[in-house]
């Protein structure tokens, strides 16, 4: 058999529910007729757990950029010196008032992991506020590891979900992308974030520095192994200050086929096709909704002023305007849901 052919039926026999590492890894390798018949059977799957065909808006405010971590793809706290803020319980306050002005009926706080009793206890008074004033404003929490007790706090004041990405299941490889944490340690603080009620999200990244198609399909498979509601598979985006900006973005391909195997694994969970895939290749993001993903994100939550200081990635990043994306979701034969999708 060729290699065309090998990877071809590699896709059938992931697609008939033979799920092993070695074929998993063969599968991401899929091109031209394999990927098309792979990103069909995903969609397949999505529309069949979501008939109304829509897609989760979200929009993000980013709350805080102070950071214990030491990423070393993040150009964040390279920013040594740089100012760092956190946001006003007014100022969030006030912020989501204005996207939920806008339609917007989830909405994203994110800041860098600060575990300080200080900051977890503003940024609870911030959720109970916001949701006083919107009750039917569905947020989600990105702060970073946090212990049990945190994570009570914050659901209890009211947010109902929360991101916390395992990045690498491969202990090595997270150590070494995160030299400042340990993949313990993270699994810990996911089984604490669903033991305290949360709706959790988690995943992996695409095209890390020495990262294998083997370690990308153990991150993939691996996801099964908790109650998820959200899930994702993100392109490596090197950020420009940080420790790997001489390193190659992850690929596409790759990262569309690891996709469309999450949505296999995964078909009642809200997957992200977000704008990083457009900064490497224009149009991917459209491709990654064609994969099966259904959430987009809206970037209109930060005040412009505060953008610049909340590098993660880069402080170039596409941040795409919502008429594009109702454009993205319109080209994908999909609906721009009006409400939140869990
Ligand atoms: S990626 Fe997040 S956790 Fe890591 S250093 Fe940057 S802000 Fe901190």
């Amino acid at each position: 058999m060729t290699d065309v052919e090998t990877i071809g039926a590699a896709v059938d026999r992931f697609l008939a529910g033979e799920r092993t590492l070695a074929l998993t890894a063969l599968v991401l390798k899929s091109s031209g007729d394999a990927q098309e018949r792979l990103c069909r059977a995903a969609c397949a799957s999505r529309d069949a757990h979501f008939p109304a065909r829509t897609v989760e808006v979200r929009s993000v405010l980013e709350v805080s950029n102070v950071c214990r971590q030491r990423c070393r793809y993040c150009s964040m706290w390279e920013a040594e010196g740089s100012p760092r803020y956190t946001l006003a319980g007014e100022a969030i306050a006030a912020i989501a008032d204005g996207v939920y002005a806008r339609g917007r009926r989830v909405l994203m706080l994110q800041s860098g992991e600060n575990p300080s009793p200080a900051f977890v206890s503003h940024m609870a008074a911030a959720v109970s506020r916001v949701k006083a004033a919107h009750a039917d404003l569905r947020l989600i929490l990105c702060l970073g590891s946090l212990s049990l007790e945190q994570f009570r706090e914050l659901r209890q004041a009211g947010a109902e979900r929360y991101i916390l990405k395992f990045e690498s299941s491969s202990p090595e490889l997270y150590h070494s992308v995160k030299p400042s944490d340990t993949l313990g340690h993270r699994l810990a603080a996911m089984e604490a974030a669903l033991e305290s009620g949360f709706l959790l999200g988690s995943g992996s990244i695409v095209g890390l520095p020495q990262q294998r198609l083997e370690d990308v399909a153990a991150d993939l498979l691996c996801t099964t192994r908790w109650r998820l509601g959200m899930v994702s598979a993100s392109v490596f985006v090197p950020g420009e200050r940080s420790g790997f900006a001489a390193e190659p973005p992850g690929d596409v391909n790759l990262t569309l086929n690891a996709m469309a195997i999450l949505r296999l694994l995964n078909p009642d969970c809200l997957i992200p096709s977000t704008s990083s895939l457009d900064r490497i290749e224009p149009g991917a993001q459209l491709r990654g909704l064609r994969a099966g993903a259904n959430t987009v994100t809206i970037h209109d939550g930060t005040p412009d002023e505060l953008k610049a200081a909340f590098p993660i990635y880069s402080s170039q990043r596409i941040m795409p305007r919502e008429v594009y994306l109702r454009e993205l979701v319109q080209r994908a034969g999909l609906q721009w849901a009006e409400e939140a999708l869990k």
